[in-house]
């Protein structure tokens, strides 16, 4: 036997077999069975969820020997043919090279004929966006006046692309893409009936690869077969790909997190170590932060696009984490993804990038900063003990009036950059006992940054 193809070898058959698009198939499935089949559908939606593999199996439903039925019997001779692609009334377009004019009117030339053994006459055009004006318009009075026995089923990426006439004299069917776990489940069965082995990090690459088309991802599986073999690992999944593997991300973020530079350092060195080009790392650590963030802010839920590895890993970092922490540190990595293009030595913007975000990961003991900031408060009281009742009046008004500045939001985001330059001054601070007018301004000056600092967290 010939070798097929994964995308050919598993194409669904029924309308129970299509994945994840219950809503589009549970409708024509009803369409059938209750005997209400329209003239033409439009079924909208990225590449490679299942559009033309649904018109087939409608068409099949369609003309089943036994049909019309939502569970076409596979074994007649129409189911076989169809199938197969040899189907006589079942005839599938390419919109893209078939797109003028006379190819539309020879079709409907043809439309008018008798059906040859089918009960109807089916045209599938693919990419039906591509179609000129003046083949819509043939293509229109065909719509407007359908022979009996006729249906067509339109399949595009791009539907805002087709003019409203023929959008208005269509039912149209919105195809989602397939989410994250329901491609892992379906790969991981499929593959092991085949006798492959795929672990879960490789999955997860597989996925994220093909950003919801189940074709990229049986595409990317063929190839990886022929690379490596019935035993696909993560591993070699990420070489292949040149994808940056989960494991390694978490690495670096939780370097980062821990505002540990050298362990954050040193896992970006492995990675680069490994192949991985600046872009591709930056881009993926972003990926990652921005999946973190949506785990940190609680809306787990949008996760659904994330493979379950990937989500566990994200959980465990998640623990007790601020999400403006999150958020800082993605800032200053997605700007440095700009700043990466530009750059003459891109790999030294990159470790600058997550050296300050290691560095920012201070930020999250800003909960021991309350007491530092009283004590300094306190100690100025004591220090300021001789001061007269007016000077202290002076002073109180003086802070009033800084609370008030300091809580427009631009004084907040400024003060998001000095966090550091706070830590420091605080210790400053902290060292010179002198009681001198220089000192008091700036422990004052202190105080004001904390709080300030308090009001942008
Ligand atoms: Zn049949």
């Amino acid at each position: 036997m010939s070798y097929l193809v994964f995308a050919r070898k598993w194409r669904p058959q029924s309308f129970e077999e299509v994945l994840s698009q219950d809503h589009v198939t549970i409708t024509l499935k009803n369409a059938i069975d209750t005997d209400r089949i329209g003239h033409a559908y439009l079924l909208t939606g990225p590449r490679g969820v299942g559009k033309t593999t649904t018109a087939r199996i409608f068409a099949k439903a369609l003309n089943c020997e036994k049909g019309p039925t939502s569970k076409p019997c596979q074994k007649c001779d129409s189911c076989r043919n169809i199938t197969s692609g040899n189907h006589l009334d079942v005839r599938e377009i390419d919109g893209a090279s078939n797109r003028g004019i006379d190819q539309i009117r020879d079709l409907r030339e043809r439309a008018r004929y008798a059906t040859a053994s089918g009960k109807y006459k089916i045209y599938i055009i693919d990419e039906v966006h591509m179609l000129t004006n003046e083949a819509f318009n043939a293509l229109l009075k065909i719509l407007e006046e359908p022979p009996e026995s006729v249906v067509f089923i339109f399949a595009t990426t791009q539907p805002r692309k087709v003019p409203d006439t023929i959008l208005s004299r269509c039912q149209r069917f919105d195809f989602r893409r397939i989410p994250v776990s329901d491609m892992s489940k379906y790969l991981k069965k499929e593959a092991a009936s085949e006798g492959i082995s795929l672990d879960g990090a490789a999955l997860s690459l597989i996925c994220r690869a093909s950003g919801g088309s189940m074709r990229d991802a049986l595409s990317l599986m063929d190839q990886l077969v022929s690379y490596s073999g019935n035993d696909i690992n993560g591993t070699e999944v990420a070489k292949l790909l040149g994808m940056v593997e989960s494991d390694l991300l978490y690495e670096i973020t939780s370097g980062i997190l821990a505002g540990n530079t050298s362990r954050a350092i040193d896992h970006v060195s492995n990675a680069l170590a490994e192949g991985y080009s600046v872009d591709e790392l930056l881009d993926a650590l972003v990926v990652f932060l921005r999946n973190l963030l949506l785990v940190a802010t609680g809306a787990e839920d949008s996760l659904s696009e994330v493979p379950e590895s990937e989500s566990r890993l994200l959980l465990k970092l998640s623990e007790n984490l601020p999400d403006i922490a999150v958020l800082n540190i993605l800032r200053i990595l997605s700007s440095a993804t700009i700043e990466v293009k530009r750059s003459n030595l891109p790999r030294i913007t990159l470790e600058t990038a997550v050296m300050t975000a290691s560095k920012l990961s201070r930020v999250f003991s800003i909960d021991e900063l309350p007491p530092v900031a009283e004590k300094a408060v306190e100690r100025h009281r004591q220090t300021g003990n001789e001061t007269s009742p007016e000077e202290e009046k002076e002073s109180m008004e003086a802070d009033c009036s800084l609370e008030e500045k300091e809580q427009s939001p631009v004084k907040a985001s400024e003060n998001n950059g000095i966090i550091e330059d706070t830590a420091e001054s605080v210790e400053d601070a902290e060292e010179d006992s002198a009681d001198d007018k220089d000192d008091e301004e700036k422990e004052k000056e202190t105080s004001r940054k904390i709080l300030g600092l308090f009001d942008a967290v």
